[in-house]
């Protein structure tokens, strides 16, 4: 049987930010990864956008880790050339009846010691954004875009550098905790049976079903998993915008708004549809109601520019009438596992939150040595 300190479950950016974290501590590191790549599912369907930490209640895990793993994000990016822009987000009301919320964003975003978010007038934010109506905005300067695939193809380059090694094509059939570790059975290209110390579940949409394999995981520990679809237009021909444009946030979303990509395509999205099982399809139908959204900020758009693009699923832990729920990050101290860690309900900011989210499991382990 084939001994290793870590496994590490699952190629996104969350896993491969662990990884990167515990190789460089000098950690024997293995990332099993049931496709042929890494970062195929959530870490390659959505915005691409380092969030400020605006929109989290005050002392939660996505307001804390988001405004933690954009300061170490940017860093990360100078110190290893990836692309980014911190382009800056204006979050436009379009009604007067909004004011009161975009402002209430500045208290919120400070309550998160993000204290750089300013009030924009309708005169001056129509300086920045010619083509956007609004009755006024905030502007966040700290909020930028980045090339994720670069991202987290530097975050695997560290990984291997450091020693560590992914297996790909291969998924987690069973993981059993034993006196001294685990055992951990995986089934596909690389199926094997290995000795672990430490196990983390970074299997994002897929997380509760990889903690249900576990042997004497109580059940009851283990969230329901909600999908929240997402569907991303782009926008063919010349692209106006030189921000990214959010409107008031809704429900469980942050509503469909602009992203500029890194080579300065916009796209719009994204939307959200509650649905049962992982399914990428695009529905195409969803057109109407992109064009509507849209018209509410840039009424200029053209229909015809609105291009299929893309869908993503938030990998959710509360169900579409409840609040949202927090990152859940369960160590031994909840389910009495030494070495086990399970991320659920990795949602938007994910990615912002990576390297922070990297950094406090880092810490979980070391405070059960
Ligand atoms: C629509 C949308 C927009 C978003 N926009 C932003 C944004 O702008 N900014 C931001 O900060 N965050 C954003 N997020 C959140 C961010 O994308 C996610 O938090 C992040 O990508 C989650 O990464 P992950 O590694 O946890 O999950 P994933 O990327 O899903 O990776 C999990 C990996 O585990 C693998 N896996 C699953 N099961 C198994 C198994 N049994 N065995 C082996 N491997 C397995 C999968 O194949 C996958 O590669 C957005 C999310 C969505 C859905």
């Amino acid at each position: 049987m084939d001994q290793i300190e870590c496994v590490i479950i699952g190629a996104g950016v969350v896993g491969l930010s662990i990884a990167r974290a515990l190789a460089l501590e000098g950690r024997d590191i293995l990332i099993i990864e049931k496709e042929d790549a890494f970062g195929l599912h959530t870490s390659s369907r959505n915005s691409e956008v380092i969030h400020a930490g605006i929109y989290y209640p005050k002392d939660s895990l996505k307001a804390h880790l988001c405004v933690r793993g954009k300061e170490m994000l940017y860093e990360y990016c100078d110190l290893r050339g990836i692309p980014y822009k911190r382009i800056g987000k204006l979050i436009v009301a379009t009604e007067d009846f909004e004011i009161e919320t975009v402002k209430q964003y500045i208290t919120k975003a400070s309550d998160n010691g993000v204290e750089d978010l300013i009030y924009l007038s309708h005169n001056e934010v129509a300086e920045l954004e010619p083509e956007v109506i609004s009755v006024g905005a905030v502007f966040s300067p700290s909020t930028g875009i980045i090339d994720s695939h670069a991202y987290m193809l530097s975050l695997l380059g560290d990984t291997e550098n450091a020693g560590g090694v992914v297996v790909y094509q291969t998924s987690i059939a069973s993981i059993k905790p034993e006196e001294d570790g685990f055992n951990v059975k995986t089934e596909g290209l690389n199926a094997h049976e290995i000795k672990a110390k430490i196990v983390i579940n970074a299997a994002g949409l897929y997380a509760c079903d990889v903690a249900r394999t576990t042997a004497d995981l109580d059940e009851n520990l283990i969230p329901q998993p909600y999908y929240a679809k997402a569907h991303y237009y782009s926008l063919s021909g010349h692209n106006p915008f030189k921000h990214l444009v959010y409107p008031v946030a809704r429900q469980a979303s942050l509503g469909v708004h602009v992203t500029v990509d890194m080579a300065g395509a916009a796209r719009f999205g994204p939307d959200i549809a509650w649905i049962e099982g992982i399914d990428y399809s695009f529905d195409n139908s969803r057109e109407e109601l992109f064009y509507d959204a849209i018209r509410r900020y840039w009424p200029a758009v053209n229909r015809d520019q609105l291009q299929p693009g893309y869908t993503g699923i938030r990998p959710k832990i509360s169900g579409p009438n409840e609040p949202a729920a927090d990152f859940l990050i369960q160590s031994s101290k909840d389910h009495q596992i030494k070495g086990l860690i399970n991320l659920f309900g990795i949602e938007s900011p994910g990615l912002t939150s990576s390297l922070a989210l990297a950094e406090m499991v880092r810490q979980l382990i070391e405070s059960e040595a």
